[in-house]
Order: C-alpha cells, then sequence, then structure tokens
C-alpha cells in the first residue's frame, strides 16, 4: 500500500492518500479545500481509482475539500454522525473561521461508529470513535501495516485543541488512552497536521498524555 501525504488548505491539513496499484483502487483520508488537484495526478500516474473518501472529523480544514471529490470522483464519504451538523451545515463554525472561506455542506453517505470494520485495498481496516478534540473524531487502524490515521487527537508531541464548540479535554484523554495507547508501540501514528510520530514515542515522551 502507498501512502502518499498531501498537506493542502489554508491551515495545511495533512490528507492521505491509500492506493494500492494492484488492485486499481485508492482511499482518501480527509479532504482539505483544493486537495483533489494533488490527489488527481497521482490516481492517473498510478492507474488507480478513487473508491472511498473517509473523514476523521468535522472541522472545516478536513472538509471542505470534500464536496469537490465527490463531484469529480464520484465517491462515497464516511464519517461519524456526531459531527453530523459540521458536515451539513459548515457556517455554524463561521465565527471561528472568519468570512473570507466559502464554505460547502458535505453530504455523508456512510456513518461510522466504534469497532466498525472497513474493507478497503484488499484490507480490513479498524474504526476507532475518539471523541475530545471532536466530538466525531475517528481514527482508522490498519492493523497489517501497522498504521492508524488519527486526525486530530493525538500529534507528534501534543494532542488536539479541546476548546472548540464541542472539545472535551477528559474525554480526549480518555480516547487517546484506550483507543491510540493500546495500539502497538511501533504503529505509525499519521495525524491531520504535522509530522509522523509512533504510539511508542507519544506513550514515553507526550507532555499532554504520558502513556
Ligand atoms: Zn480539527
Amino acid at each position: 500500500m502507498n501512502v502518499h501525504c498531501l498537506p493542502a488548505g489554508p491551515i495545511p491539513t495533512n490528507a492521505y492518500l491509500l492506493s494500492e496499484p494492484e488492485s486499481g483502487q485508492a482511499v482518501l483520508v480527509d479532504a482539505p479545500l483544493g486537495v483533489w488537484a494533488k490527489v488527481e495526478p497521482i490516481l492517473k500516474k498510478e492507474g488507480t481509482r478513487l473508491v472511498a473518501l473517509w473523514l476523521t472529523h468535522g472541522h472545516w480544514d478536513h472538509t471542505q475539500g470534500a464536496a469537490e471529490i465527490v463531484r469529480k470522483a464520484g465517491v462515497e464519504v464516511s464519517a461519524h454522525r456526531a459531527d453530523q451538523p459540521l458536515y451539513e451545515t459548515p457556517e455554524v463554525m463561521r465565527s471561528r473561521i472568519g468570512p473570507s472561506i466559502a464554505l460547502e455542506a458535505v453530504r455523508i453517505d456512510h456513518w461510522l461508529g466504534d469497532g466498525d470494520t472497513l474493507q478497503a485495498l484488499g484490507r480490513t481496516v479498524n474504526v476507532g470513535h475518539v471523541p475530545g478534540h471532536c466530538p466525531g473524531s475517528l481514527m482508522f487502524y490498519f492493523p497489517g501495516e501497522k498504521v492508524v490515521f488519527g486526525g486530530d487527537a493525538l500529534f507528534k508531541g501534543s494532542v488536539g485543541r479541546t476548546d472548540l464548540p464541542g472539545g472535551d479535554r477528559s474525554q480526549l484523554e480518555t480516547s487517546i488512552r484506550t483507543r491510540l495507547y493500546t495500539l502497538p508501540n511501533e504503529t505509525l501514528v499519521l495525524s491531520g497536521h504535522g509530522e509522523p510520530t509512533t504510539i511508542g514515542e507519544e506513550k514515553e515522551s507526550n507532555p499532554y498524555v504520558r502513556g
């Protein structure tokens, strides 16, 4: 499986394009504004087709490229229902975003929950609900590769902010301890912003949530 990190949008947000040229399929995790312009050339080069878009949470910097991707690639979108208002009425966050960014609703085709599994790229992917940064925060764990796409729950040396509407610091800590820190230490953590890390490194040195 190829993993392409594609930072995009006004606040650089990491989208991840996961592809399997042998199967001709690709999946996108998160959709910052304008990311399709980075996704399309990779699909063409690899000869892969985008088959799904999975959203880690409803914050606008992760979702505002989704409508374009649905229009261009015709994929179905999966997310957690607790962020439904953020997906369907992104204007609720207008006061935090400022007037200059146009906001577009994202229609979710499949609501995912904790413990669900997804079949993609010839693999089984485990879905975890990791609320705290956002009520509908999800993580996507590939047990075969030992890689987790955790959105904005956990960062290298940091954790997601909890001061936005729906944020909850103690809930975030519980999510990290029970869903992320229980993964194998060597698991690669690919976050919604910034650099990669591992579960072991964060358990050892994360100043916000020690393992
Ligand atoms: Zn966020």
